[in-house]
């Protein structure tokens, strides 16, 4: 068995809870230390428990809890080289808790597989994870201007799709936002538009994923409405069923979302 569930999503705060029933670890800890430890009770889950959390980028909306997290509980930190470095004055740990890699190297955290690829992002070395448990995988990608080969390599063959669909363009032109941060959002280290989030979803839906879930959410540029009707369009377009082929939903931005069972 292996479990995705957000417990935060979106520009204020990113935290993913994957588990195999025995092994469970976070991708991200952007929310608050008692938020998370609060969610992981609600869900069976002493945060003693936690075996691990796994870093996809420095940036403050996915590490904001993990200073005070690391300091209330006794769990190994995973990151690439860059974001280690990066992070490392936000989050002082103990050099024998972080575990360092390169994005495209593998390794296990208890009974996880962990697949990592790099992401193109305004990052020091962002990240995507793919999670395997018992034949089941699930892709987290967020955060990326685009999508790379090596994006497409690293969903492939997952059965679940965590897929960034951040901002609807017309929006985010015609938004408050000052040009340096609209340029930034839009550029090859930004973020995804709802349209190159439904193509990453075409391409986890071609690769095998029976559900996607639309992540990453900007809270001023995007409605979860938009986003979906944008995605469900270009999975229809492909041939694709909503609810019979694909299970298309969007995380909510600031509580629980579902539990998917891989
Ligand atoms: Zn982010
Ligand atoms: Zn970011």
């Amino acid at each position: 068995m292996l479990t995705l569930t957000t417990l935060a999503s979106g520009s204020s705060g990113n935290c993913t809870l994957v588990s195999d029933g025995t092994t469970h670890i976070l991708i991200d800890a952007g929310i608050s230390a008692r938020r998370i430890t609060t969610a992981l009770k609600g869900l069976g889950i002493p945060p003693q428990d936690l075996a691990g959390v796994l870093v996809t980028h420095e940036h403050t909306d996915h590490i904001s809890g993990l200073a005070t997290l690391t300091r209330q509980l006794d769990f190994p930190l995973y990151a690439s080289g860059g974001t280690a470095v990066a992070m490392g004055r936000k989050v002082p740990v103990a050099p024998e808790r972080m575990h360092t890699f390169r994005p495209g190297e593998c390794f296990t955290v208890g009974g996880l597989e962990v697949e990592t690829f790099p992401t193109p992002h305004d990052a020091a070395e962002s990240t995507g994870y793919a999670i395997s448990a018992h034949g089941r995988k699930a892709a987290v990608v967020t955060d990326l201007g685009y999508v790379t080969h090596a994006v497409e390599r690293g969903i492939q063959g997952a059965h679940l799709l965590l897929a960034e669909a951040n901002y609807e363009p017309e929006w985010l032109q015609s938004g408050p936002y000052p040009y340096f941060l609209k340029a930034r959002i839009q550029g090859e280290r930004g973020h995804l538009s709802n349209r190159a989030g439904a193509e990453l979803a075409c391409l986890g839906a071609e690769a095998g994923a029976a559900t996607v879930v639309l992540a990453h959410l900007s809270k001023e540029n995007n409605t979860p409405q938009r986003a979906y009707d944008t995605v469900r369009s270009a999975l229809e377009r492909q041939g694709a069923v909503i609810g019979r082929d694909v299970c298309l939903e969007v995380a909510p931005r600031d509580c629980t979302g579902t539990t998917y069972t891989v």
